[in-house]
């Protein structure tokens, strides 16, 4: 194949584009030989950073500018387009840049620009902390640890994981890799060598089981003991159990971990049908990846509707059908009260044949650790806006942290993805000395077979829903009032709309 057929798609930018053609915020997607780039015009300045987000390759083009950042389409990470900086996760790695010069009425896209490496300041440095002390290895835990070393950090940083496996793309466990169409290789967030590269002392199947906030050190299981000058916890969620009577008569399964999700896969494998207990967001997600493997799915809970609290009735009916459509048949105001051999016998009186159960009934936040510690906890590890506990040196990010959020004026804590990542990466950079505050708009997505709902903000309760396009035809934005405000705004493809939707509301609290 020749180089130009290999090339990518849209104007070759080394010949020029017409500035008549680019308006402020134009966002045009184009190539430098074979490098797909994004060509950005802000006011009078024009920028050129590669085209796809670093997380899943998501068409920047497609996203929106906000100030001098870009934003993706698909998970909202957050690009500088001066330095090409992967900002605010879920994306990490920078963005390759370009040279941009303009000539007359065109402007020219030249070489590439070598990556530039921090340079902390000696006063910077002399504000560090002798070693960082991480426990958690997952969205939180390793967000931190990479933002650490991305700043240039040279000290000890320990990353404590109680979970077998290294960090991992945990969301992935109930969609496409539990579905069987995204490979093993994909799920870890990094390779072992990220780790050794970057002396990230990575230890795996390690828990940590008192921390000595006093002596600034951490005991884990074994009775080893691990010193601090700054601690991170992030020691995320665990499912919430269902007592079942006769379990032990047929594999019930919950799924946080990796191994979690290799063990369903195992037991689908030879399986024809399941049966899943929970209808939010994970029950579902399993539920729709076991009918991709083509099991018979069953799914009980006690609510009227799925997602009902989160999405409201009409996103819950909705995404009720199109997993009906799908096969998936519904036992709602219902749960599963006991099992007895290949029977799950259900609380309104009727059976269910299955050869194994999957139960997906909310979490809860480990706060275990913190509390034995000392630290204030509220239904979480309370934090401040810098997202400090109230021990000095230690900070709690992810899904135990509850923190005042400015959006609301309330404390919240939230199980989302790419908040656990961002509150990780802003603790990293407040254990330098930035003093930093948490005021990112929350976004997660949820996926169910040709359906993705995104979704910003954060609504408790609203007291009126606007629903604008066509919720079944995968097409809508709705929005959650409360008072008059947009507290929430949920988005079927309508990528632009939930990036703009999310900025508005962080203009509104003042945020950049
Ligand atoms: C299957 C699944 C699908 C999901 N899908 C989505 C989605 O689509 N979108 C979305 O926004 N969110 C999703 N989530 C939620 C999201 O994954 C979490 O909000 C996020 O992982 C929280 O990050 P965290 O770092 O706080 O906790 P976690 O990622 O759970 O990491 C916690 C870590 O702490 C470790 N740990 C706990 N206690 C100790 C201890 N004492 N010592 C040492 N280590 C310890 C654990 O082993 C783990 O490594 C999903 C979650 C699951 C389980």
């Amino acid at each position: 194949m020749s180089d130009d057929a290999k090339a990518p798609s849209g104007p070759d930018f080394t010949a020029g584009v017409a500035l008549a053609s680019l308006d402020d915020g134009a966002l045009l997607q184009g190539h430098v030989g074979n490098d797909a780039v994004l060509l950005a015009r802000r006011k009078e300045e024009f920028f050129a950073v590669g085209a796809l987000c670093s997380h899943y390759h998501g068409p920047l083009a497609d996203g929106i500018m906000v100030g001098d950042t870009v934003r993706c389409p698909w998970h909202h990470a957050c690009f500088s387009l001066r330095t090409g900086e992967a900002m605010r996760a879920p994306a990490f790695d920078a963005l390759p840049r370009w040279r941009v010069e303009r000539q007359g009425d065109h402007v020219f896209v030249r070489q590439k620009i070598a990556a530039s490496k921090p340079t902390p300041s000696e006063s910077e440095r002399r504000a560090w902390p002798e070693s960082i002390v991480i426990v958690g290895g997952g969205a939180a835990g390793f967000a931190a640890a990479e933002m650490l070393r991305r700043r240039g950090y040279d000290r000890p940083v320990t990353l404590l994981s109680a979970d077998a496996d290294p960090p991992c793309d945990r969301p992935n466990l109930s969609k496409d890799y539990l579905a069987g169409t995204a490979q093993e290789a994909w799920i870890p967030l990094k390779s072992p060598k990220f780790y050794a590269n970057r002396s990230i002392d990575l230890r795996l199947g390690t828990r940590v089981g008192a921390i000595d906030a006093r002596n600034r050190r951490v005991t884990l299981g074994d009775g080893k003991t691990v010193d601090y000058g700054a601690l991170l916890l992030a020691t995320g969620a665990e499912p919430v159990q269902l007592a079942l009577p006769g379990a032990d008569g047929m594999p019930v399964f919950y799924l946080r971990t990796l191994a979690d999700s290799r063990a369903i896969i195992a037991a689908a494998a030879g399986a024809k049908r399941a049966v899943v207990v929970g209808a939010s967001f994970i029950g579902l997600e399993v539920a729709a990846s076991l009918r991709a493997r083509k099991l018979e799915v069953h799914v009980v809970a006690p609510a009227t509707r799925p997602l009902e609290h989160v999405m409201g009735p009409e996103i819950g009916d909705a995404v009720r059908r199109l997993h009906e459509k799908n096969g998936v048949v519904f036992h709602l105001g219902e749960t599963v009260a006991k099992i007895e051999g290949k029977t799950a016998h259900l609380s309104g009186g009727s059976t269910l044949a299955a050869d194994f159960v999957v139960v997906g009934i909310g979490v809860r936040p480990a706060t275990a650790l913190a509390e034995a510690a000392g630290l204030a906890t509220d239904k979480g590890v309370v934090v401040d806006a810098h997202l400090a506990t109230s021990a000095p040196g230690i900070y709690a990010v992810g899904d135990i942290a509850r923190w005042p959020d400015p959006q609301t004026g309330e404390r919240i804590r939230i199980e989302h993805w790419v908040v656990a990542e961002r509150q990780g990466q802003l603790a990293a950079r407040n254990m330098l000395g930035a003093g930093e505050r948490f005021d990112d708009v929350p976004f997660f997505w949820s996926q169910h077979y040709d359906m993705t709902i995104n979704y910003v903000g954060h609504a408790a309760r609203w007291d009126a829903i606007d629903i604008d396009g066509d919720i079944a035809a995968n097409d809508a934005s709705v929005t959650f009032r409360q008072a008059g405000r947009a507290a929430a705004v949920a988005t079927i493809f309508r990528d632009r709309a939930s990036l703009k939707a999310e900025a508005a509301m962080q203009q509104r609290a003042g945020v950049r």
